[in-house]
């Protein structure tokens, strides 16, 4: 079994630049990523954004380009941070130890872990949403916006995420509905200024999806309250951006607490879980604010107490 400082689950951001921190502390470090649910490449999330502009350093880049600068900047450190695409099943306690073992079966042993397994989108529920999936119920506008050139797309959601797949949606589609079940819309004020330029957008606020009719695609929704007249809405697509819940199932088998929105419970001071030796960041652990920057900088703070606990007390693994 290869041995290692320290192991992160997932290959976001968080889990990357945690992965650079540990190269520089010289930690033998293995990255372990792809995420599961999403299907996402090395980076993360953040490699399905269009536009950053709120990671400092770089004023607009693309998210891919900011996950590949920070891969990167972590495999610099070569002596000391690797990187496997593969699939954690398991994390459990061993001696002092952690053992990992992966879909492709791989086993390794750590010293201590950190999870920066992000989230998972959640799925829209409305009757139709599962049917249509792909044909006109998607998840994402940078993957499948383009689908829907010149056409009529709804997004469903209120928060910046929804604000931003809209703003995204109306670079191809010719009209964009926000559909939000609350009273006001709540993106970033700068998301919210363009989308109040934005002649495509129409924001339909108190109103919910019923259900997502067609044939085969999607053809229109059926509204809980009636928009011009009708609670039919003729749309050729509908983007969920309901929000996401965060991946946490493997720490909480290991015995890590979690809050009642599957958040991992850390410290915030030092990343710190309940359990010795184990550590969390980004969107799975428990804040409000889940930004890159957050992200990083929580993954970080993990990698610095990771080292000080491993220095302190003068871990051992051994098979
Ligand atoms: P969120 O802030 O939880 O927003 C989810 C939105 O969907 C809310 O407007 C919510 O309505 C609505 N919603 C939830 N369930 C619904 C349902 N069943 N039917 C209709 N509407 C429903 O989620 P998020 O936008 O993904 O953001 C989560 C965190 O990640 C935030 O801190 C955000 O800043 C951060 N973040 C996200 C992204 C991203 O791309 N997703 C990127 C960077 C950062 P209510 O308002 O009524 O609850």
């Amino acid at each position: 079994m290869k041995n290692y400082d320290l192991i992160i689950v997932g290959a976001g951001v968080t889990g990357l630049a945690s992965a650079m921190y540990a190269g520089r502390l010289n930690l033998k470090t293995l990255v372990i990523g792809t995420n599961s649910s999403n299907e996402l490449p090395i980076g993360g999330v953040i490699t399905l954004t269009e536009v950053v502009e709120n990671y400092p350093g770089f004023i607009k880049l693309t998210g891919s380009e900011l996950a590949e600068n920070i891969r990167k900047h972590a495999l610099d450190y070569k002596d000391n941070v690797s990187i496997e695409e593969d699939l954690v099943l398991d994390v459990k306690k061993y001696g002092n130890c952690f053992s990992v073992s992966t879909k492709s079966g791989k086993k390794y042993l750590t010293k201590t872990v950190l999870f920066a397994t992000g989230t998972k989108w959640r799925k829209l529920q409305m009757k139709g949403a599962k049917e249509f999936e792909s044909k006109g119920v998607h998840y994402c506008s940078l993957c499948d916006g383009a689908l829907f050139k010149n056409k009529i797309v709804a997004v469903i959601g209120g928060s910046d995420s929804a604000a931003k797949e809209a703003l995204l949606s109306s670079e191809y589609a010719k009209k964009v509905y926000i559909i939000y079940r609350g009273e006001k819309i709540r993106p970033e004020p700068i998301n919210e200024e363009r989308i109040k330029r934005n002649k495509k957008i129409i924001v339909i606020t108190n109103t919910n999806i019923l259900e997502i009719k067609g044939g085969k695609f999607v053809t229109h929704v059926v509204l809980d309250k009636k928009y011009n007249r009708s609670n039919i809405l003729m749309l050729d697509g509908v983007f969920g951006a309901i929000g996401s819940d965060p991946l946490s199932g493997l720490a909480k088998k290991l015995g890590i607490k979690i809050n009642d929105k599957k958040e991992i419970i850390i410290n915030h001071a030092t990343s710190k879980t309940n359990v010795k030796g184990v550590y969390a960041a980004g969107d799975v652990a428990d804040k409000e604010f889940k930004q890159a920057i957050t992200g990083v900088a929580e993954g970080v703070t993990a990698t610095y107490s990771a080292y000080k606990y491993i220095n302190e007390n003068n871990l051992i693994c051994t098979t």
